[in-house]
């Protein structure tokens, strides 16, 4: 539930105010308020609540993306015959932003999500946007909307891009003109019921994504492939589903939304990509944590079923669902306890390290940190 306080009555100030009168000060020409929203911080759940704004912007087929700017937040109007709506079209991008420990707000990784973009687009045929492009409309949106991210230790502002045609194609061709939105919400932990421990599905019935389709895309047509097996999942009670490769079944995919790592004679596995996989900046920064940080030696192979249900640590990983491990994963025919149910020790250690980088709790050796 979200009430709109007027901005003229600010609450006596706080450090975690100050932030906002800093960096008003730094950048004038954008509005920076100086009290947060009156949200129900700890009741977030992982919805899309309104916000304040969001960016929009157009770009016809041979043209660049340069036009654009924020504007309420609010429907959008579609022709029925819109590429996206008859031929899904259209790409997206997650990402965060946190109010961290430092009192300031970052994001994590920007940069890798302008580039994921570039690649998805580009295979769907929307018209590429630069990184210059990209970062212009994501920090403008989080700058305008900066009292709707959660304060620190209360959750984290989901970041959502989205491109997609919009022109008329009655014959299956691709649009000639596109969409680009940037809207942003405010979120708490996106397993409901704050589920610690998940209870996977693998199952062979549907694929989510085909090799040398789209899976390695934030295409929407992979998301829509996944609902109705990830629905009679939930339904049986389980927390979500664990694909198998398309082409040879005896490996694992992915998740719906989130990369698989697991632990296997002390090193940690994780399907390597090239193929259907979705290249997650969650599952970059697992991998360099555990080698630089943890030292723990790291193969991205191809992982059989066999090995992944006798591994020691089982977990799942992305911007949505962070690290969270996995406990149980069942077949058709058995129940499976990965380890002795619960977090194990490695993946306790990265999901620490992950999130502390992200909240500035400790010092972030990488370079991921982007400060706003
Ligand atoms: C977005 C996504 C992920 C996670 O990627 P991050 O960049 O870590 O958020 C994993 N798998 C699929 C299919 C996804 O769409």
């Amino acid at each position: 539930m979200i009430r709109r306080p007027p901005r003229s009555t600010p609450k006596p100030s706080s450090a975690a105010s100050d932030v906002y009168k800093r960096q008003s000060l730094e950048n004038a020409s954008i509005f920076m308020p100086l009290k947060k929203q009156q949200i129900d911080w700890d009741g977030l759940g992982f919805e899309a609540l309104p916000t304040r704004s969001m960016w929009k912007g157009e770009c016809s087929t041979g043209e660049e993306w340069t036009d654009g700017d924020l504007v309420p937040y609010g429907d959008v109007n579609l022709s029925p015959a819109a590429c996206v709506l008859n031929y899904g079209q259209g790409v997206f991008e997650g990402m965060k932003a946190y109010h961290t420990a430092k009192d300031r707000i970052v994001m994590f990784r920007p940069d890798k999500n302008s580039a994921r973009m570039q690649k998805s687009t580009q295979r769907i045929c929307i018209p590429t946007m630069n990184d210059e492009y990209f970062m212009k409309a994501v920090l403008s949106t989080v700058k305008d909307n900066i009292d709707y991210i959660p304060p620190y230790g209360k959750g984290t502002m989901y970041v959502r891009p989205i491109s997609f045609g919009i022109s008329k194609a009655i014959s299956v061709q691709p649009a000639s003109k596109y969409l680009f939105i940037v809207f942003t919400s405010p979120v708490g932990s996106y397993f409901k019921g704050d589920a610690k421990v998940l209870h996977l599905f693998l199952s062979d019935e549907f694929h989510r994504a085909a090799p040398k389709g789209i899976g390695n895309a934030k295409a929407i047509g992979n998301y829509s492939a996944s609902l109705f097996p990830g629905m009679q999942a939930k339904s049986n009670g389980y927390n979500d589903m664990i694909y198998v490769h398309a082409k040879n079944e005896q490996i694992i995919e992915e998740m719906g939304a989130a990369n698989l790592f697991a632990v296997s004679n002390g090193e940690l596995l994780t399907p390597k990509l090239g193929g259907s996989i979705l290249d997650g900046v969650t599952r970059d920064s697992v991998i360099t944590i555990a080698k630089e940080i943890l030292n723990l030696k790291v193969k991205e192979i191809d992982i059989e079923i066999e090995r992944l249900l006798k591994a020691e640590e089982v977990f799942c990983c992305g911007t949505a669902v962070e690290v969270t491990c996995v406990g149980k994963i069942s077949t058709k025919e058995k129940e499976y306890i990965i380890g002795n149910g619960d977090y194990g020790p490695k993946t306790l250690s990265i999901k620490k390290h992950l999130i502390q980088i992200q909240k500035e709790e400790i010092d972030d050796p990488f370079g991921w940190i982007h400060p706003i």
